[in-house]
């Protein structure tokens, strides 16, 4: 019998694991199969003062959409990471978000920074480097106008002098640059000091703890000082409740984003516009009151 169960136990593991490969295989196949333009989307998720709960820029997510279902970044932003695909997903992204800058500005709306997430593979060949400097300057976009994100736990494993490379000449060229997920890998410091960074945006599990763990407040009151004594823009991300964000305004964050200010959507010029986001902004300082 025990043995029988142990058995069991391990066919068990086997058909979680092998069912596990197979939906990967399946969206891999899948994948593999998609055509950025038709088959993705770009959402959005503005991001505010704090203070004065002014729309200062959007940030830009990519979603699948597979049929009828959409698909999440985390069931196959890793996938196309390791097939190559993510490299094209990202230009597409940026290209995308290009056009919708462009339009903004033809239409005389003020158009705000967007900020794009972008793999780290981006950095390990010059040509990606070029590509991203040509769809902005296709576009006619002020590189200043875009904010590329990486990842901080993405950043650990790479030659930092290849990474630091690609990220001074992004830099030169104009982009911003945001150190992403802050301290949820293991060496952000040496990041901070040696990269150009421009802005740094605190990890949500900070944000997530700041209400409840001294520790975690401790950690983003020096968080803030450091940001600010190197010229660096701290935002965070994944702001929730209220109390999250009272806290994180009395430790000195400025600027932020999550679903308690406003969720991700669908990219839809009407959002963007002075009405829209004055509205949005009016409508958060009538629910602080
Ligand atoms: P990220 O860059 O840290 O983006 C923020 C994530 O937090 C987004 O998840 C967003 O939808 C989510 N979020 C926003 N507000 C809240 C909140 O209040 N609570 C919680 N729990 N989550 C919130 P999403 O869209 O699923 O994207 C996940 C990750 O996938 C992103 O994390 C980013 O690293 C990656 N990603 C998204 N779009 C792209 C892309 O175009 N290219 C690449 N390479 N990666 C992307
Ligand atoms: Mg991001
Ligand atoms: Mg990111
Ligand atoms: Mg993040």
């Amino acid at each position: 019998e025990a043995k029988n169960l142990g058995r069991g136990r391990y066919v068990v593991f086997d058909e979680t694991i092998r069912s596990g490969l197979v939906d990967a295989l399946n969206q891999e196949a899948a994948l593999r199969c998609a055509q950025t333009q038709k088959d993705f989307r770009i959402w959005q998720q503005p991001v505010l003062n704090l203070e004065s709960n002014e729309v200062i820029g959007y940030e830009v997510l990519v979603r699948w959409q597979r049929g009828k279902n959409i698909v999440l970044p985390s069931e196959f932003i890793g996938i196309a990471e390791r097939s190559g695909a993510i490299i094209e997903i990202d230009q597409w992204v940026l290209s995308e978000s290009c056009q919708l800058l462009a339009t903004l500005r033809k239409k005389g709306t003020g158009a705000l920074p967007m900020h794009i997430n972008m793999c780290v593979q981006h950095l390990l060949r010059p040509r990606h480097v070029n590509k991203l400097m040509s769809i902005v300057e296709e576009a006619k976009i002020p590189a200043k106008l875009i904010v590329l994100e990486f990842d901080e736990e993405s950043l650990q494993q790479e030659d930092p002098r290849r990474v630091l490379t690609s990220l001074r000449r992004l830099k030169d060229f104009g982009f911003r640059l945001a150190l992403d997920d802050f301290g949820r890998g293991t060496g952000p410091l040496h990041f901070l000091y040696n990269y150009p960074f421009d802005i740094v945006k605190l990890d949500s599990r900070f944000v997530g703890q700041v209400a409840r763990k001294d520790r975690a407040r401790a950690m983003v009151r020096h968080i803030v000082t450091l940001c600010t004594e190197l010229n660096i823009d701290l935002f965070a991300e994944g702001i929730e409740e209220d109390e999250q964000r009272i806290y994180l305004q009395e430790l000195g964050v400025k600027v932020g984003q999550g679903n308690l200010l406003s969720k991700p959507a669908p990219v839809n010029i009407k959002n963007f516009s002075k009405e829209a986001t004055k509205n949005l902004s009016a409508s958060l300082s009538n629910e602080r009151r």
